[in-house]
């Protein structure tokens, strides 16, 4: 089953078109890297998707509830109860972390499970516990964001995002505000998640990494997709002009 279905999805901030047209599906189990160059609309791309934006254009159904349709040739997001369970789906991993500084590590992860999910608190504590130990940060729980490395910080982040039990995450450069070492440490719990089989769309600019992951990579320029194939085509073999030179331009750095 496809988890998330895209098609013909538009986005302009005024004046300014920053998605296109973007079509694309993932599959269950499926690990999707998006590569592209600064300003392609990546980020706004997982805004979207994460329905943190609204879109122009296009649809998008996930698990295959649809959110939004466009079959009047405007999107019409679904009612609030249908969203509310789409957004159960997925999760979102930030660049820069986004943790709550003043929570706690266990209150950063189980606040939205007892909270919004309204779980069980003494269940979801345990399995807050168990995602810790699984991050390495099983005597971490107590302490606050400033006092972990930006390394620690981000696999808080996708404790908490795993915490939700999505069906699917979605990463924005999750390494991109971190050192070489810790960069490895986060790209080594993103190969074990893969491993397991989770789901994952995943914002990237570590190349060897999306190449050894991934399903399927997307290389975005300009609001468009394009090319999109396996990391064998795209990244070893790219057809477009314009994915040869933002690889050769990766790869020189
Ligand atoms: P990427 O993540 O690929 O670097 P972004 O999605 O952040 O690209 O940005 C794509 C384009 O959209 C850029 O030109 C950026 O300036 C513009 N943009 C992003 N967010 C906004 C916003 N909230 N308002 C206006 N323009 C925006
Ligand atoms: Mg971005």
């Amino acid at each position: 089953m496809n988890l998330l279905e895209v098609t013909n999805l538009k986005k302009s901030f005024g004046e300014l078109e920053v998605l296109k047209n973007i079509s694309f599906s993932v599959s269950e189990s499926e690990v999707i890297s998006i590569i592209g160059p600064s300003g392609s609309g990546k980020s706004t791309l997982l805004r979207c998707l994460t329905m943190l934006e609204t879109i122009d254009g296009g649809s998008m159904t996930y698990c295959g509830e649809q959110a939004v349709n466009d079959e009047s040739g405007v999107p019409v997001y679904a009612d609030k109860a249908v969203l509310k369970r789409i957004r159960s789906y997925f999760g979102l991993v930030f660049q820069n972390f986004n943790l709550f500084p003043h929570y706690s590590v266990m209150k950063n992860i189980t606040d939205a499970p007892v909270h919004v999910q309204k779980r069980n608190k003494e269940e979801v504590y345990n399995e807050a516990k168990i995602l810790l130990k699984k991050m390495g940060l099983e005597d971490k729980g107590d302490c606050y964001p400033y006092q972990l490395s930006g390394g620690q910080q981000q696999r808080v982040a996708i404790a908490r995002a795993l915490a939700m039990k999505p069906r699917m995450l979605f990463f924005d450069e999750p390494t991109s505000a971190l050192d070489p070492e810790l960069t490895a440490e986060i790209l080594k719990v993103l190969r074990e998640l893969a491993a397991e089989k989770m789901t994952m769309v995943i914002v990237t600019h570590e190349i060897d990494f999306a190449k050894s992951v991934s399903e399927q990579v997307i290389f975005m320029d300009g609001g468009l997709i394009v090319e999109k194939g396996k990391p064998e085509d795209v990244i070893d073999n790219p057809s477009n002009d314009r994915t040869k030179a933002f690889l050769k331009k990766m790869i020189e750095k």
